[in-house]
């Protein structure tokens, strides 16, 4: 039933763009057509159109004359081309360059095109397609185009920059109005705008892309995340490492980078002297396989749970690096076990738990995915087959729900893959549990089993929340920078009512600071009404604690909460041991 629809809309929307590709051609008749086909959430068509550059006013104009086409109930009819040489000469011949490339490549597939023909059968337009569309514009009931960006022709940068308007569908009005509400919303949550407004991170071209500057706000939640991470670690028995940012070459010959991962690696090359190759590092795990081998195992020792908050830099291209989400230095939450194959299981499970009860402090739901054996890979068959279905018992077991990405693999391993759930219903990849049958070969790690023979370990990678910076672009969304107490860079704000009041307030200001609360007072000139505003508001801090007259005789003080209100009054004491069980119990108990 779902395919169904799914196939409905994606065919209403890919009819959809040969509207727009008609408008575009109407409103500029030189605009050359290359491709428009159906997205998830819509459709595209790029256009090559000499000397004209898109703005958002056009796409308005561009968006009338589709209505009107629309309106007109035009058809589509289907049209084997019958001379498919004359059509490409007629192409060429209407400056069509892109369509005649495509028929030219298609010219054995008995090419068709579509024409879009008026209520007296009169064609209108024609657009090189295989199909399928729906049968009359009349079926299109609620569009909307969204955006202009550049693109190359098939997506190479050799090729002509072309323009991409992009745009969507939905099969009722009240879909697109929801849909469009979603992205308004994920747009105020943008964590790069909220960065920049909550003076939370910065990248500076003097450093490169994707290199962040944590500024001191969005630091302080990192230092909570990064307590809550460590304590947890100690909890569940791992050791917590601190590696080098450096190799030598030798290492990462070793552990095969090179030859795997060569383009996304950054060289540090000593002047002078090419024998001496350092590279920075772009994973962790080679290191925690030597801290490993710096000793002898028995399966004793066994599982050795390794973690560290190690910082990698992988280089990426330019275009592709975006705010705290795609960078290219960052650090990750990583571990490395090593366990027996009988001890699999076990700590699959443990994982899991792990990555269960982290997401809910955030009050995050997941979905998991296992991804199996590719077609080429590494190891025995026997010990993938041990460990695909290690890693579906742990999951069974729990009665856990999840995809299976079958040959989705990476060749050294089956993995899981966790997506997690926020605040607006969008999944972000950021748990992993990856399965690893190469490295402990390369390495030639090893433990002596109970029967005294030396065998080779288990090797698991994981991350709970995958990379700090990524996890907490994730979170500023998710949060809508709006961060709960035990996060917040600041967690309280005091404003006297009168100047009058400033000693009272410099008073609960050490008070509240005494007990490790992080607390803001600020002598300016604003009104007290502003300063209210601005620090529930604008700076989303969580409590405004406001003081006068009435309250120094009363040793009290008036409480305001973000998204709330006044709370009503109480003492220093009482507000401060309800917002230290608040900030200790990461939220579960609020203030109200
Ligand atoms: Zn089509
Ligand atoms: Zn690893």
């Amino acid at each position: 039933m779902e395919k169904h629809i799914d196939e409905k809309l994606h065919t209403l929307r890919h009819s959809c763009s040969h509207i727009m590709a008609q408008a575009v051609q109407q409103l500029y008749p030189k605009a050359k057509l290359a491709i428009g086909p159906a997205i998830e959430n819509g459709f595209y068509y790029d256009f090559d159109i000499e000397g004209v550059t898109l703005s958002d006013e056009d796409l308005k104009e561009i968006e009338k004359v589709m209505k009107k086409l629309i309106a007109q109930n035009l058809t589509f009819e289907k049209y084997v081309i019958p001379d498919v040489e004359k059509q490409i000469a007629e192409f060429k011949q209407q400056g069509e360059i892109y369509k005649a490339e495509l028929l030219e490549e298609h010219k054995n597939d008995n090419p068709t095109l579509y024409l879009t023909k008026d209520k007296d059968g009169k064609v209108l337009f024609n657009d090189l397609c295989s199909g399928p569309h729906i049968e009359s514009t009349k079926e299109i009931k609620a569009f909307k185009l969204m955006s202009v960006a550049g693109a190359y022709w098939r997506g190479n940068e050799k090729n002509k920059m072309l323009q991409r308007i992009y745009a969507t569908a939905f099969l009722t009005k009240e879909e697109l109005d929801n849909y469009i509400k979603q992205i308004e919303e994920a747009k105020r949550r943008d964590h790069r705008k909220l960065g920049a407004q909550l003076d939370l991170f910065s990248v500076r071209d003097e450093i490169g892309g994707g290199l962040v500057l944590w500024h001191p706000n969005l630091y302080t939640v990192r230092e909570e995340i990064e307590n809550y991470w460590r304590s947890e670690h100690r909890k569940r028995g791992y050791v917590i490492v601190q590696t080098p940012q450096l190799a030598k070459t030798k290492l990462w010959e070793l552990s095969g980078h090179i030859d795997h991962y060569k383009e996304n690696m950054f060289f540090i090359q000593k002047e002078e002297d090419s024998e001496e190759q350092y590279i920075v590092k772009p994973m962790n795990c080679p290191f925690h396989i030597l801290i490993y081998q710096s000793q002898r195992h028995s399966y004793r020792d066994l599982p050795l749970r390794m973690a560290e908050l190690g910082t990698v830099y992988r280089r990426e291209k330019s275009g592709a690096l975006s705010g705290l989400t795609r960078v290219q230095g960052f650090t990750q939450d990583d571990a490395h076990i090593f366990c027996t194959p009988e001890q699999l299981v076990d700590e699959i499970n443990s994982i899991i738990d792990f990555v269960s009860d982290t997401m809910k402090i955030f009050n995050m739901e997941f979905e998991v995915e296992l991804s199996t054996r590719p077609e080429s890979f590494v190891g025995d068959l026997k010990n993938w087959d041990l460990a695909e279905a290690g890693l579906k018992e742990a999951m069974d077991k729990r009665g856990m729900k999840y995809e299976i990405n079958e040959g989705d693999g990476a060749f050294y391993g089956p993995k899981i893959d966790f997506k997690v759930k926020d605040a607006i219903g969008r999944m972000w990849q950021c748990a992993t549990i990856q399965l690893d049958f190469n490295l402990p070969e390369r390495f030639e790690i090893k433990y002596q089993d109970k029967d005294g023979v030396l065998k080779t370990p288990v090797m698991l990678h994981r991350v709970i929340f995958g990379s700090m910076e990524r996890f907490h672009g994730i979170l500023i969304e998710h949060y809508a920078g709006a961060f709960p107490a035990w996060l917040a860079p600041h967690q309280v704000a005091l404003v006297p009512i009168a100047d009058r009041h400033n000693d009272y307030m410099e008073k609960i200001y050490n008070m509240l600071r005494s007990h490790g609360i992080r607390v803001i007072f600020e002598e300016k000139s604003e009104s007290m009404n502003y300063k209210i505003r601005d620090y529930l508001q604008n700076k989303k801090v969580p409590y405004v604690l406001v003081a006068g007259d009435k309250e120094i005789e009363s040793n009290k003080v008036a409480i305001r909460k973000r998204g709330v209100g006044q709370i009503g009054e109480m003492t220093i004491d009482g507000f401060i041991e309800k917002l230290l069980n608040e900030i200790n119990s990461k939220g579960k108990e609020e203030i109200n």
